[in-house]
């Protein structure tokens, strides 16, 4: 059945765009039931008719000393969140939604606000009060409605979600992280209709984990690849639940996260448990220092690639496990302009 959406904790089907199930307040998922489509990769969202495409996915793949680099960052606003923007918001300009809200000073603030105005639609972006920076004003130029909330970030996705516009969340829609998908399909054709030994991606909130997950699980069910790669959630030493879990430590937020690698903030995803799953299944998990990511930073950027502090993560965590022989991609999520800092 096309144009599915199910409970990833009870199995409920989604029935009018609710955003948490209604049983058990889970996340919904896109049920990928349909057969792979190897010549025409945006046949494989068959929920969107029409897309509100800002040119997004097709992004280089580039080899650096035998690592392939995914340059994501190159996506229109600056970063991989495009991929799950265009699928989220051209479905719901087919279901006929034109005022949304949405929680995020960052990456997925941008992309929701740009591709909510290629849309056209009224855009409404929720900030924590202190707000500033590049991706602030990205989010303002593109002509969303922004505004500040005062106390936590749980304040503020409340005051999104409680907004009389429709939340178009990132971390709660399933046709954002649905688009995610596309990722995987971009990697594994670009490798020849291969998959990579290992696949690095830094994690937060976990729409990019679940999303490219399902991406490798569709072309594994289909016969197009053999296996699915090793997912290698990248964490830093601030913000590291995924990998306290995985690996059984403690781990106690800190009450204000001040690492360089300022896009991974979530201390305490709604997701864990889905991303748990996955690389239990599949993957590991690696935590990296503010002087790691420092120093991964850099050499890249020596090598003509500049990146967010925040995508610099998965080049630190590549150098750490020291692997050799293996083929191995990691994911540039976002663009290192949007991280310059002018003092
Ligand atoms: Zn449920």
């Amino acid at each position: 059945m096309i144009n599915m959406e199910m409970c990833m904790r009870c199995g409920s089907v989604r029935e009018d765009l609710e955003v948490r199930c209604k049983r058990c307040g889970g996340p919904f998922k896109v049920v990928i039931d349909f057969p792979f489509v190897k010549s025409d990769l945006r046949a494989n969202f068959p929920y969107i008719k029409e897309w509100v495409t800002l040119g997004e996915f097709n992004t280089p793949m580039i080899r650096k000393n035998n690592v392939w680099f995914k340059l994501d960052s190159l996506n229109p606003t600056g970063s991989y969140k495009d991929r799950g923007a265009v699928t989220l918001i051209s479905y719901l300009k087919g279901r006929g939604i034109r005022r949304i809200s949405e929680d995020s000073s960052g990456n997925a603030g941008a992309s929701i606000a740009a591709y909510g105005a290629a849309a056209g639609m009224e855009v409404e972006i929720y900030v924590p009060e202190n707000v500033s920076g590049v991706k602030a004003k990205q989010i303002e130029l593109y002509g969303a409605k922004i505004i500040k909330v005062k106390g936590s970030r749980n304040d503020v996705a409340k005051a999104a979600e409680g907004s009389s516009a429709y939340y178009a969340s990132h971390i709660l829609q399933p046709h954002f992280r649905d688009g995610i998908r596309s990722l995987a399909y971009e990697v594994v054709r670009d490798l020849g209709w291969r998959a990579p030994d290992y696949f690095f991606i830094p994690t937060s909130a976990g729409s990019l984990l679940l999303g490219v997950y399902e991406g490798f699980k569709h072309m594994l069910n289909d016969g197009i690849i053999d296996k699915i790669p090793r997912i290698i959630s990248v964490q830093t030493e601030q913000v590291m639940p995924v990998c306290a879990k995985i690996k059984g430590i403690n781990y106690l937020p800190p009450t204000k996260v001040t690492s360089v690698a300022d896009a991974l903030v979530s201390t305490q995803p709604y997701l864990l448990e889905e991303m748990v799953k996955i690389l239990k299944e599949t993957g590991d998990c690696v935590v990296v220092s503010d002087e790691e990511i420092i120093v991964a930073h850099k050499e890249l950027a020596k090598n003509g690639i500049l990146v967010e502090y925040s995508s610099a993560v998965v080049y630190a965590a590549y150098k750490k496990m020291r692997l050799s022989g293996e083929s191995v991609v990691l994911h540039i999520t976002g663009h290192g302009l949007k991280s310059i800092k002018f003092s």
